[in-house]
This record gives C-alpha cells, sequence and structure tokens, in this order.
C-alpha cells in the first residue's frame, strides 16, 4: 500500500532544502494542512500523542521515529 504523508499543517519546503528535491515532489510539498503530496521517505512518527506518517520534508525536530 502506497503511504501517504499525513502532514496537519501548512506546508512550506525550507530554502536549504529546496535542492534535494524535483519540481514535481515541491509542488506536493508545499501544501495546505492534510494534502501533502509528498512521497520522499514516508515513515511514522509520533508527534505530541499523535502517530503520523510523514514524508521526508514535513518531519519536524523533535518527531519520533517509531517502527512501521
Ligand atoms: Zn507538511
Ligand atoms: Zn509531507
Amino acid at each position: 500500500m502506497k503511504k501517504i504523508c499525513e502532514c496537519p499543517q501548512k506546508g512550506v519546503v525550507p530554502r536549504e532544502r529546496e535542492f534535494m528535491y524535483t519540481e514535481e515532489e515541491k509542488s506536493g510539498m508545499n501544501h495546505e494542512p492534510n494534502k501533502c503530496n509528498g512521497t520522499n521517505e514516508i515513515k511514522k512518527y509520533k508527534r505530541d500523542d499523535k502517530e503520523l506518517y510523514l514524508c521526508s520534508c514535513c518531519y519536524l525536530f523533535g518527531d519520533i521515529e517509531l517502527p512501521d
């Protein structure tokens, strides 16, 4: 099954990480809340009390990676 990024915030690709992504990936990652189309390295993370699948762009410092 293809995993989808569940980022609950508005997404912005940080300037210093733009080089890591293709135009297509960036267009998916500059997103409205819950509408990230990023597909890069989606993993499960724990943020506060929630478990979220996040792409490598939406992962934030402090999110705890969980075993899938
Ligand atoms: Zn995001
Ligand atoms: Zn994302």
